[in-house]
């Protein structure tokens, strides 16, 4: 199928204003670098979510998920074929003290909603910049809190374009990974089962970790947060400081002289300068201590020709 009858099929799921042809995706990522997508397209209902699968595996069409884009680095010459965001499927409700969020929506909203609610438990994701969806595949967790904690159970569409319910200990939700993109799935939404609070008590916690989080974290330069997961034993942000890395440049990517554990696109870094940084840190610290630190984010996308 050429791109023209790509763009019309998409078009007919959705509506024009939802299909991006050649979009750029450092206009979508938290750390602003990435080459074009092929088609960006974000469905408003389950359907069309499910149509878009299906066409993507009838015309053997590539197919990327995109959330917030803020555990992601996309290489410079950008993604082939289908890139689906579902940030406008962002519906959050509660029913007693249950909340169910849609895929789209932002864990951080998420969790605000819930102490409008005066509901306890997500405290943790306060300031998690991403998608319940990313969230959910990353089981993403901060001060001692994880998505696995609160997590009931998640509706999905699986790769034939099928949709499933399944509960949380299903998803295999482990340390910063989830069975979800071994499966394939695709989340549409979650729901959280939370404990009845405190107002105040749930505020001065988000607070608390508000404070913590913009006091240690670079958050005025764009980055993806943490590159590497914590290996067992060490803090990965304490072994790149003691291998002497911060403020490592190379080209615009840095690493960062407040955090460590951040790699900051400080001017105008290409992917390739800051995929280049981070190879650079881990050949270092397996070079100074003989530690293996594996990436927390996610690297998809082609390489400029
Ligand atoms: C400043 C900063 C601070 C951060 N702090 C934390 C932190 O404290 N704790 C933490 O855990 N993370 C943190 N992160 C990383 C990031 O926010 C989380 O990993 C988050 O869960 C990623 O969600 P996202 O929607 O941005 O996913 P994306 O980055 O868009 O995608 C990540 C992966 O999830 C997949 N995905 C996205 N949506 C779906 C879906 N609906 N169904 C199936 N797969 C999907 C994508 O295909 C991709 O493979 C931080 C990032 C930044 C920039």
């Amino acid at each position: 199928m050429n791109n023209h009858h790509v763009f019309e099929e998409l078009i007919n799921i959705t509506s024009k204003e939802n299909v991006m042809v050649n979009e750029p995706l450092k206009n979508h990522t938290y750390t602003r670098l990435g080459g074009n997508a092929d088609f960006l397209v974000t469905p408003e209902t389950y359907e069309q979510v499910q149509l878009i699968v299906k066409l993507a595996n009838r015309e053997e069409i590539p197919f990327t998920l995109l959330g917030n884009g803020s555990n992601l680095i996309v290489k410079d010459g950008g993604i082939r074929g289908i890139i689906m965001n579902l940030n406008k499927l962002n519906d959050i409700r509660t029913t007693d003290t249950k909340i169910t969020a849609q895929s789209g929506a932002r864990i951080i909203d998420v969790s605000r909603a819930a102490l409008d609610v005066k509901l306890t438990g997500l405290e943790f994701a306060c300031g998690i910049p991403g998608s319940v969806g990313g969230a959910l595949y990353m089981n993403a967790g901060a001060y001692g809190g994880e998505i696995k904690d609160v997590l009931e159970s998640a509706i999905l569409v699986e790769p034939n374009g099928n949709l499933l319910t399944l509960r949380a200990e299903e998803l295999d939700l482990e340390y910063r990974r989830s069975n979800i993109p071994d499966k394939g799935y695709i989340v549409l939404e979650g729901t959280f089962a939370l404990k009845e609070g405190n107002y105040d008590e749930i505020k001065a916690v988000m607070d608390d970790l508000t404070f913590k989080r913009e006091s240690k974290q670079p958050l005025e330069y764009p980055s993806c947060g943490s590159v590497f997961k914590r290996p067992p034993g060490y803090f990965a942000g304490k072994l790149i400081q003691d291998s002497g890395l911060q403020g490592t440049q190379i080209g615009g990517a840095q690493v960062s002289l407040k955090h460590a554990g951040f790699i900051v696109n400080k001017d105008n870094a290409t992917a390739e300068e800051y995929i280049s940084l981070i190879h650079h840190v881990q050949a270092t610290v397996k070079e100074k201590f003989g530690v293996a630190l594996e990436r927390e984010v996610r690297i998809i996308g082609e390489d400029l020709e």
